[in-house]
């Protein structure tokens, strides 16, 4: 390395596309249309499926999809530990499973037990060669230093009886809340309360920017998404201009914006869009009609039929138990589905004889060999795996049968494209490979948003989770680094930003 800048990865939660265009337009976000004039942007880079922060931050850090990495969805159910993962779908979702719980899911197990540690994270690759890493609070930190828990007072010893008492591994600047601050900043967290978050950001981003603490450096925004939440996705532009503030106090403490851009290249992004919705869909409740489905927290898992797994606007059908029964209850739980009102579309594995395969206790076992995923949509069903017959934008290789208008897609010249889905098959197929997938995963039509565990939505506001390109397209401007034409990249998805921060820092 020695040549190269300083790198910022700015990732702005839920920044839509055509919103972050909109602010640049109105002047609402002066310094990132600066950033766009001297940068390279694009504007539809591929999130992953489902379209959530985990999933999302996870594919960004580590370069694979849910396949690969493991994190899948806000929530899904422990096969092993026969219980629902919650990662705070909303308060009181997380309230449903116990406060303490979720978030020790999410502190602690997101990174150091789901995330794969096969799939290494930027932090951990650039912490191996010597490159110096920071980050604000994001989901995914698993980095090479240890920090031990920062609480003080009676703070700790709250946190301890709720076992909220170990050291993580994370960047070497690591700032997690109240719970864990690599230095003394002076900066409040308010513990992590939403619409605050990303003035915490750049009070740590300033002083780290200050101390040149850093060579990478992820500068986290969270608070576009809980905003557009609320708000809708139209009012982005409002919570854009914030986001902006933020960035500009970073560039100010590194002296304006042309000294900043002399030491550092900056990516900003994304981790997936938001579209507006109008309607819940009770998806455990009418499930529960036909089966036993899995309440939270139950001490009986053994006696539950399906686990069923909200996720914003996709969700998983996980089916219980083992006998030879299975099949037609698998087929009856996808009649269900697509028998309900906002169920776009619904997808699983199949084995070679075109039989759903049901995953009972443990996952896969090797039936991935010779297993195809089935895509069901408006009557149609397109089965397809890897292969050679076709091969897509971003030039990966399919065998296709059945309809493609379960997709909406088109072949020609032997290539696949579906806008609508953006990277479909790829997206599909590295969900349904992944080892924490429903048997039967669901992504919701325009307008519609599952129901939480905890009775909530986002009903008159914004949400994502689906595989439609409204939820899954984000933008993605490069500024002294990354490739010189980025255009020409046929498509471009949250997979390949890790790759181009180990180039920038010469690592392969
Ligand atoms: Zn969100």
């Amino acid at each position: 390395m020695g040549e190269s800048k300083k790198l910022v990865l700015a990732v702005v939660d839920a920044m839509h596309p055509g919103m972050l265009r909109k602010a640049i337009d109105d002047g609402e976000a002066p310094t990132f249309a600066a950033l766009a004039e001297r940068g390279r942007m694009v504007s539809d880079c591929v999130s992953s499926f489902p379209s959530v922060t985990p999933v999302a931050c996870s594919e960004m850090l580590t370069g694979v999809g849910p396949g690969q990495h493991g994190v899948m969805g806000m929530n899904w159910f422990h096969r092993v530990e026969r219980r629902y993962i919650e990662y705070g779908s909303s308060f009181e979702a997380t309230r449903t499973f116990g406060l303490f719980r979720a978030m020790y899911d999410l502190v602690y197990n997101m990174n150091l037990d789901h995330l794969s540690w096969e799939a290494e994270t930027v932090f951990e690759r650039l912490g191996d060669a010597g490159v110096r890493t920071a980050t604000t609070p994001f989901l995914i930190y698993r980095g090479r230093r240890r920090h031990e828990l920062g609480l003080e007072g009676l703070a700790r010893r709250a946190f301890a009886v709720a076992n909220f008492r170990h050291a993580v591994w994370a960047p070497d600047e690591f700032f997690y809340g109240d719970l864990y601050a690599s230095r003394p900043t002076g900066c409040s967290s308010n513990m992590g309360r939403p619409g605050n978050r990303d003035e915490y950001s750049a009070c740590v981003g300033e002083e780290l920017v200050r101390e040149a603490a850093y060579d990478f450096f992820l500068f986290a925004l969270p608070d576009n998404d809980f905003h557009s939440h609320r708000h809708g996705p139209d009012a982005q532009t409002e919570s854009i201009a914030k986001a902006d503030i933020a960035f500009a106090r970073i560039v100010e403490a590194g002296g304006g914006l042309d000294a900043f851009l002399e030491t550092h290249a900056v990516i900003l992004t994304a981790d997936h869009a938001q579209t507006a919705v109008e309607h819940g869909l009770a998806l455990a409740e009418e499930m529960a009609e036909d089966w036993r489905v899995l309440e939270p927290n139950s001490d009986r898992p053994e006696e539950a039929e399906i686990a069923v797994s909200p996720t914003s606007r996709a969700a998983a059908v996980y089916v219980l138990g083992e006998g030879p029964g299975h099949p037609v209850t698998h087929e009856r739980v996808r009649t269900r589905l697509r028998g309900l009102e906002g169920v776009e579309l619904t997808a699983w594995l199949a084995d070679a004889d075109g039989r759903p395969i049901v995953r009972g206790g443990v996952g896969l076992n090797g039936q991935l060999e010779g297993a195809e995923a089935v895509v069901a949509s408006g009557g149609h069903e397109l089965r397809f795996k890897p292969g050679r017959s076709v091969g897509d934008r971003r030039g990966r290789g399919w065998e296709l049968a059945g309809e493609l208008e379960a997709l909406e897609a088109e072949v020609a010249r032997h290539r696949f494209d579906a806008p609508a889905y953006p990277d479909g098959l790829g997206r599909v197929w590295s969900a349904l490979s992944s080892p924490h997938a429903g048997d039967v995963l669901v992504s919701l039509a325009e307008g519609y948003e599952c129901v939480d565990w905890g009775g909530v939505t986002h009903v008159g506001g914004g949400s994502h989770g689906g595989l439609g390109a409204e939820d899954s397209l984000a933008p993605l401007l490069f500024v002294g680094c990354g490739p010189e034409q980025p255009e020409h990249n046929p498509q471009w998805a949250l997979r390949d930003i890790a790759s181009v921060i180990l180039d920038h820092f010469g690592i392969r």
